[in-house]
């Protein structure tokens, strides 16, 4: 990393690839690029660590929630997970091992957070800004900033008048002692699914806020015994079809009853019932299962996997609080109701924002000087196979509108490894080294994309009310890509190459 970009017309830039993010995505994207030959890069992180959000999120009772058969690179298997769904320390030492394996750690520099990066047509190639005033160059972006790296605090009346302690999810405190406290939960979403039941293990009384249920259906986890890791380890063919195994059912559930919520109804209402059953069985008190069910369609929101959660609100020391949060008082929360509730330690789990702030986590400008965040914002969310935007030459968004392919993110993430590979077979065959879409390719992909999703719950189902992070700001629901995982990594394998245009000096 350099003060000041050298002259790239001597020198060409810093770097082959600057990547802006160290989680998995930003893992994969390196791997890809290694694999081509491309070795200088510069992995460029936020935070003091590798691993993204295993890295930031260590709060208790923190697992995977889908399988680590299927959460995890299909090329680096790990046959020994501790259990079928591995806790988050876990996932954050099998981080650590891919980079150090993939020889990545070498790449990276942490603490350095990205502010703007901006295109010179002329030189083509990216600049960098980094918050502490340094530039870094590199022939190409890649942006892996994560869908869920922006954390939302709202702005509640008086918050900052409470005298109590705040925790938000994603900067858990290691060790708080919660015996003796009156603790509050505001968030009832995947975060707090795992949180709530260890919380209320520990604290003397605790209230969750609740102002939308969450879909909930029952988790089927087991440790994975030492034979069978064993047997991983020694004939990784059987590891293999676990993983198809529980990928193909993870995949009926999300194209039926999501994607193709139009065709196939009776899925999703199956799903719903199978919800309601874990949520009867669970719960003791008839209108604590009333407010704890939700009224929208399965799948609106993140449906998520607990066996705990549910069971937690029998306890004599846990209160479902339905009625809004009025304002903030400096020993408690005042709701709609009048109600005060005397709390002492307050616990966000108000997840992230997305639409907002993230989409992109940092300003970016491309040709013609086009704003990526102000053209997503002032007109309509969109990104060519969920990667890569008209006037933005050279650059990889890899966390961007219709990129979320699949339940499991590396779906997502090797799915984008197949098309950098595509897009930089192609600029080697042509001995050329800028890419950028054309725009008749983004608008084609655009309106298929909308299409598609007609059939999908979001817009053929009932999602009022869900308030889910799957919609945008315009009502939009341009989060999920809306074809199956074998279509999408089919069509990364295959996309036109004359969906790009190509040149060199
Ligand atoms: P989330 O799903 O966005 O949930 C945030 C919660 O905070 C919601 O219940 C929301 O209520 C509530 N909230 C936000 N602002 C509020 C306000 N002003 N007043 C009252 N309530 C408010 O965030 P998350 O639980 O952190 O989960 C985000 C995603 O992370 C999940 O969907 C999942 O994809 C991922 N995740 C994965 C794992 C895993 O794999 N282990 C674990 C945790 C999370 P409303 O619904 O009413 O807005």
């Amino acid at each position: 990393m350099t003060e000041a970009p050298r002259a790239v017309d001597d020198f060409g830039p810093d770097h082959d690839a600057i990547i802006v993010g160290a989680g998995f995505g930003g893992m994969g994207a390196a791997i890809a690029l290694k694999r081509l030959g491309l070795d200088d890069l510069a992995i460029l992180e936020r935070e003091d660590d590798l691993g993204g959000t295993w890295h930031v999120n260590h709060y208790p009772g923190l697992a995977v929630d889908i399988a680590s058969v299927t959460y995890s690179y299909s090329f680096e298997p790990n046959p020994y997970w501790s259990r079928l769904f591995a806790p988050g320390a876990e996932l954050k030492r099998y981080a650590e091992h891919v980079a150090d394996k993939y020889d990545l750690r070498r790449h990276m520099r942490f603490d350095t957070v990205v502010e703007r990066a901006e295109w010179d047509d002329d030189g083509r190639f990216w600049t960098a800004f980094t918050a502490d005033g340094r530039r870094v160059t590199g022939r190409y972006l890649l942006t892996a900033t994560g869908f869920l790296s922006q954390p939302h605090i709202p702005d509640f009346e008086g918050i900052e008048t409470f005298a109590g302690k705040i925790i938000h999810t994603t900067d858990w405190e290691d060790g708080y002692d919660f015996a003796g406290k009156r603790a509050a939960v505001i968030g009832t979403g995947a975060t707090a699914v795992q949180l709530i039941p260890e919380i209320a293990k520990r604290s003397d009384a605790l209230t969750v806020f609740q102002r939308t249920p969450i879909w909930v259906v029952p988790k089927v986890d087991l440790p994975i015994p030492g034979p069978v890791q064993s047997l991983f380890a020694k004939v990784p063919v059987t590891q293999k079809a676990a993983r198809l195994a529980n990928s193909s059912l993870l995949e009926l559930l999300m194209v039926l009853g999501v994607l193709r919520f139009k065709q196939a109804k009776p899925g999703n209402k199956g799903a719903a019932l199978l919800a309601k059953a874990h949520l009867r069985v669970q719960v003791r008190d008839r209108g604590t299962r009333e407010a704890l069910t939700p009224t929208y369609d399965f799948g609106c929101k993140r449906p998520t996997f607990s066996n705990t959660y549910f069971a937690a609100f029998n306890k004599p020391n846990v209160t479902l609080e339905t009625s809004s949060i009025v304002r903030f008082e400096p020993d408690g929360i005042v709701t709609a109701d009048g109600a005060k509730t005397v709390v002492d330690t307050l616990v966000l789990a108000t997840g992230f924002n997305l639409w907002e702030v993230n989409f992109p986590a940092f300003q970016i400008v491309g040709r013609d000087g086009r704003d990526l965040g102000k053209w997503w914002r002032d007109g309509r969310f969109q990104a060519y196979e969920g990667v890569t935007m008209p006037k933005f030459p050279n650059l990889l968004s890899l966390n961007s509108p219709y990129s979320y392919s699949g339940l499991s993110y590396f779906t997502t993430i090797e799915s984008q490894m197949r098309h950098i590979s595509r897009l930089f077979g192609e600029m080697d065959r042509t001995g050329t080294d800028t890419f950028e879409v054309t725009e008749d390719a983004n608008e084609r992909f655009l309106n298929r994309v909308t299409d598609n999703l007609r059939s999908s719950v979001f817009y053929a189902g009932d999602c009022s009310g869900s308030r889910s992070y799957y919609f945008n700001q315009h009502g939009e629901a341009t989060l999920l890509r809306p074809n199956s995982t074998p279509a999408t990594l089919h069509e990364m394998s295959t996309f036109p190459l004359a969906d790009y245009t190509y040149r060199s000096a």
